[in-house]
């Protein structure tokens, strides 16, 4: 029960890796505020749990929704994680509007995420922690696009020098990096849904086993068990720094000696 009287916001809480994470938290002891665009999911998530779970109808591009979801909750813990895949375009070819949307939804958002939590926390006078989700597409080529991988890298160092600012406030910003997790991103992304979303979330599975060391796909409680550490006390000497889940993904090929 590491966050027992603590309220907790989840960006993109009602799919993925931000329900496993708002279901942890909640499993913990938080209370927790979901901010997303899906409104049926969202609203599903908090119906089914006792009280414990509040959705916000928060889409992280507009700068007025993230600074009402922040006051709203007023949280010990903020997980910036709302995403989705952005362009696909190589550089030679995108355009410039198709680059902002990509770095407004997953970079921007991360930054005015921490922007309005921030000062909230800092007035509440007993520090804080802030985690947010990059990707091992921070880390190396290969694994997505070039403005999803740009916006990436950029979370990453953003988090470290959000890091640097609010350490004296005993605020603590860390990220996470998910390898390959079988969510409902890539089926978004490619807009595929219904009957053909589960049959494509299955071969994505597959393809994933096939690519990480451990030999499965990852699962979105996974990325929740490191967030909850992040968030929680026993991370209270870490910070600016970031956790890569990914299965073995970035050490390399599986090693057959
Ligand atoms: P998901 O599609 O299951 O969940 C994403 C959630 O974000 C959805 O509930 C969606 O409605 C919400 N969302 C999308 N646009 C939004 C907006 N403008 N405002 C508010 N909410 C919005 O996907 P996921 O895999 O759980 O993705 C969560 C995060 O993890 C993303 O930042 C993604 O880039 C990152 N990530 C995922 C993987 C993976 O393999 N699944 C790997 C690395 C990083």
């Amino acid at each position: 029960m590491r966050f027992q009287g603590k309220r907790a916001v989840v960006t993109g809480g009602a799919s993925g890796i931000g329900k496993a994470t708002a279901l942890r938290l909640v499993g913990e002891g938080a209370e927790v505020w979901i901010g997303d665009i899906d409104e049926a999911g969202g609203r599903d998530l908090a119906e089914t749990s006792n009280g414990r779970i509040h959705f916000v109808r928060t889409d992280v591009t507009q700068a007025a929704d993230i600074e009402a979801l922040m006051t709203t909750a007023d949280a010990h813990v903020v997980f910036n994680n709302a995403g989705g895949g952005g362009s696909r375009s190589p550089i030679q070819e995108i355009s410039p509007d198709d680059w902002d949307r990509t770095q407004s939804l997953l970079l921007r958002s991360v930054a005015l995420g921490i922007r309005y939590a921030a000062p909230l926390m800092i007035a509440r006078g007993e520090g804080g922690a802030i985690v947010n989700t990059a990707s091992i597409a921070a880390l190396q080529t290969g694994a997505a696009p070039t403005a999803y991988s740009a916006a990436k890298a950029g979370v990453l160092h953003l988090t470290t020098m959000a890091a640097a600012d609010l350490a004296r406030y005993d605020i603590r910003v860390n990220a996470v990096c998910p390898g390959f997790i079988t969510t409902n991103i890539f089926t978004a992304t490619l807009g595929i849904d219904g009957e053909k979303r589960d049959m494509a979330n299955g071969a994505i599975r597959k393809m994933a086993a096939q690519a990480q060391p451990l030999q499965r796909a990852g699962r979105a409680e996974d990325i929740a068990a490191a967030v909850a550490y992040l968030a929680s006390d026993d991370a209270s000497f870490v910070t600016g720094t970031h956790i890569t889940v990914d299965g073995g993904m970035t050490i390399g090929p599986r090693h057959s000696w």
